[in-house]
Order: structure tokens, then sequence, then C-alpha cells
């Protein structure tokens, strides 16, 4: 069996919505996982930091606007009368429930209860739709599968183990659906899998049934080898290894959830990544398939902080990372990347909530300096360390400042840190370079 998700665009309008139809009407059973429809999501967050912040009234105000959104959704979908009615009832339901819960008090517990209904909304009204066209369709709600650990990792035990019996005891049925991005946490609260979090929803799902494939249908023909939205003339790629694409998905390629390569990696279940409004276009398939060598891919992440911890005493000293790393460990705050002199050690990081006492402990025996503002370049690739073209690579970078380098970390990238201000020209330049190839020579 496959499983599809579509994102928030493919099931944003009326005519995305029939063209997934069209989609997944081909006969075969299948798992489909939904996003919130476009917008959503982003609202009910809203509506949640209006709560946080005790304004009522905008907060219901947000809620009618989306409510309204939904009436005429519903409206234009079904021609069935029972149909139409049945859907209308758990609309008005949910909207009623939204308008009750923004005038509770705000904690992290009513902030992931506001933004799981968009998932709730966009999987009821597709599954009806499906049904009202003639498809045998079966809302699997993911709150009866899908739950996270302590360590807010997926418990794949526990949904390998629910999911495959849910299926078993289910009135059979060609396509399941079922939201992505929701679940329970260990006491059985709701919870999500962080913004984005459905792709990642799909490749759980995935390994847990031990899936054929993983297909992701969004808005764009694949991953691109650039960032479409800074450089022109960008090109899907064909085929990428789970480690390319887990490096691309990390370092700003938008169109994955970071963490969704794992499960499928794991599995060695292939992920397709394809482009909703058309169909017909191959888009990107990630697998274990080692292809052609060199530099695939350039992709950039903002918001890097880059932390430079100096200190005499690190002068042919043994224990000096440790120490660094350990106030790190301490305030669980992720490393992205690293470069070291025999005195100075710098890393970034992009998470900066404990950066004030991360700084306070290493100024106890180090000398700190935090350049804000700074973007990671990644560039990857299979085997990209030792290729022929990588070594001229810096060649097109004098024209602005690198703060880093990270070279032979591993074999599937080298990344670079630029100030934010540079990040575009970076880009263009790189891409110049790399396929355009009119400067290697
Ligand atoms: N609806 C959620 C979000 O907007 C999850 C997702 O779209 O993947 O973040
Ligand atoms: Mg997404």
């Amino acid at each position: 069996m496959k499983v599809l998700k579509f994102g928030g665009t493919s099931v944003g309008t009326i005519q995305n919505i029939k063209s997934v139809t069209k989609i997944i009407s081909d006969g075969e059973k299948k798992i489909v996982v939904l996003s919130a429809m476009s917008g959503t999501t982003n609202a009910l967050v809203e509506i949640a930091s209006c709560v946080e912040n005790k304004e009522v009234e905008i907060a219901n105000k947000t809620i009618t606007n989306l409510f309204k959104k939904y009436r005429e959704v519903v409206n234009e979908l079904f021609e069935n009368i029972n149909l139409k009615q049945e859907v209308n009832i758990y609309v008005e339901a949910i909207f009623k429930k939204l308008t009750k819960i923004s005038s509770q008090t705000y904690n992290e517990l009513l902030y992931n209860t506001i933004v799981a209904h968009g998932e709730l909304l966009s999987t009821f009204i597709f599954t009806k739709y499906l049904i009202q066209q003639g498809i045998k369709a079966q809302l699997l709600p993911a709150l009866d599968f899908m739950r996270i650990d302590r360590l807010n990792e997926p418990d794949n035990f526990y949904i390998q183990q629910n999911l495959n019996r849910i299926i078993r005891n289910n009135i059979p049925a060609d396509i399941y659906i079922t939201q992505g991005f929701i679940c329970l946490d260990t006491d059985g609260n709701i919870a999500n899998l962080q913004r984005g979090g459905s792709d990642y929803t799909a490749t759980i799902i995935g390994a847990a049934i031990n899936a054929e494939e993983v297909e992701i249908w969004t808005d764009i023909d694949g991953m691109h080898n650039n960032d479409p939205r800074f450089v022109e003339n960008t090109q899907a790629i064909s085929n990428l290894s789970y480690e390319e694409a887990a490096e691309l998905a990390y370092f700003g390629a938008r169109i994955l959830h970071p963490q969704t390569v794992m499960p499928a990696r794991t599995a060695n279940i292939p992920v397709r990544l394809k482009y909703t409004m058309c169909p017909e276009l191959p888009g990107t398939l990630i697998n274990n398939n080692v292809t052609d060598k060199g530099i695939k891919a350039i992709a950039a992440k903002d918001g890097i902080t880059a932390i430079k911890i100096k200190s005499a005493r690190m002068l042919l000293a043994y224990g000096f990372l440790k120490k660094v790393f350990e106030i790190f460990e301490k305030y669980e705050t992720p490393i992205d990347m690293i470069t070291t002199s025999e005195i100075a050690v710098s890393l970034t990081i992009d998470n900066t909530t404990f950066l004030d006492a991360i700084i306070e402990e290493l100024e106890k025996f180090s000398t700190v300096e935090v350049d804000e503002n700074q973007s990671i370049i990644c560039l990857v690739g299979h085997s990209i360390v030792n290729h022929n073209k990588t070594h001229k690579l810096f060649n097109v970078l004098h024209d602005f400042s690198i703060r880093m380098i990270s070279y032979g970390g591993s074999e599937n990238n080298i990344s670079l840190l630029v100030n934010t201000k540079d990040k575009v020209k970076a880009l263009r330049n790189l891409n110049d370079y790399v396929f355009e190839s009119s400067l290697i020579a």
C-alpha cells in the first residue's frame, strides 16, 4: 500500500480538492494524509496568540472569518443534501468549540488543542466529499494511533501496533484518510509534530505499514537545485539519496519537514515528491540509489547565530570542547556547524532561547563573541568533498566574506556561513558556478 500526503495548498481550493480526488482515484488502496487547508493553521496560531494575550474579541473575529470560509467551501463542494448537512453540523461544532476555548486560560495544551483543528476539518470534509463522489473512503482518526514519547519522538512501536490493528478491524475501504501533524503525547493530551509536520506523519505511517512508497504531493515539482525564491532557472532534482534529502530539508529547502526522511530511510521506503497541479511530472525520488557524483543542490537557512569561544587555556589543552558541548547539552540547544582552531572554536545555533544563559556559562572560562543574522549556505551532493569542481568553488565567493566553512564533515555536504545580507548573492554566484558551468573551465 502507498501513503500519499497532500499539503495545505493541495486541499486549499475547490479546484485543488478536485485535482487531488483525481490523483487518488486510480483504484489502488492507499492511505492519504492531509494537512490543514492553506492558511488555516496560521489563523489558528493567531487565535492562540490572541488567547495568550487575552484579546478574546480579536480571537473571535478570526474564528468567525475562518468559519465563513469553511461554510463557503462546504457549500461549493457538496451537492448531496444529507452529506452537506452532516458536514455543516461538524464544521459548526468545531467552530463553537474554538469559540469556547478562546475564553479559557492559555497554556501549551490549549495551544496544541487550538492548532489541531485545521487537520480535523480538512480530513472530515475531504472524506465526506470522496463518499459523495462514490469513492469508498474511510476516516482513520490520527489520535487513535499517532503518539509521541517523552522525548517528543514518534512512539513507533505503539503507532505500528495500533495503526495495523485499526486497518485490520476497520470496514474495508479503498482510501483511508488521516490527519497529518497531530498526535497524542504520553499523557493522552493533543500534541503535534511541529509546524509542517504532516510530511513527517506520512513517513512515520509509511514505516508503520511498511508502505511500498510514500508520496508527498505539494505545490512545486520537486526538490529544486537552488532556492527558486532567489535564483532564476532552478531545476527539480530527479533523484536524491536519503542523506542528501535530509541535509537539504534541514538546511533550508522548505519543501520538506526536516525529520521526514528519517523513518523512510530506516525502513528503506522510497519517498517521491510530486506536484499536485502537474501530476505527470516525475518530481523528485528519494531512495537508496547512489547517483552521480558532484554538487546536486544548494540551499540556505536563515536565522543563524554564530558564537566564537576563545580561550588562552585551550592551547594544547584537552577537555575544552567537552566543557563547551556540555553547556549546549544542558540547555538542549543543538549545534549546526562547528569549526575549530588551536585557541578558539566557532559554532552556530538556530535556537537562541537560552543564548544568554549559555553565554554566561561560557564566559566563566572563555571570551565569547556573538554574530547574529547569519545564514548557512549548504551545498549538497554525493561525494562532493573530493569532486573535481569543488576546489574551485571558493573563487566565486570573493565578493563577500565567509564567516565559517565546514568541509569534510560528511561526503555529502559543504556548509558556508555568510552574513544574511550576502545570502542571495552567494546563492546566485554559486548557482552560476555549479549549474550554469560558465565559470568552471
Ligand atoms: N498544518 C500544519 C502546518 O501548517 C502541518 C502541515 O501543514 O504540515 O504547520
Ligand atoms: Mg509542508
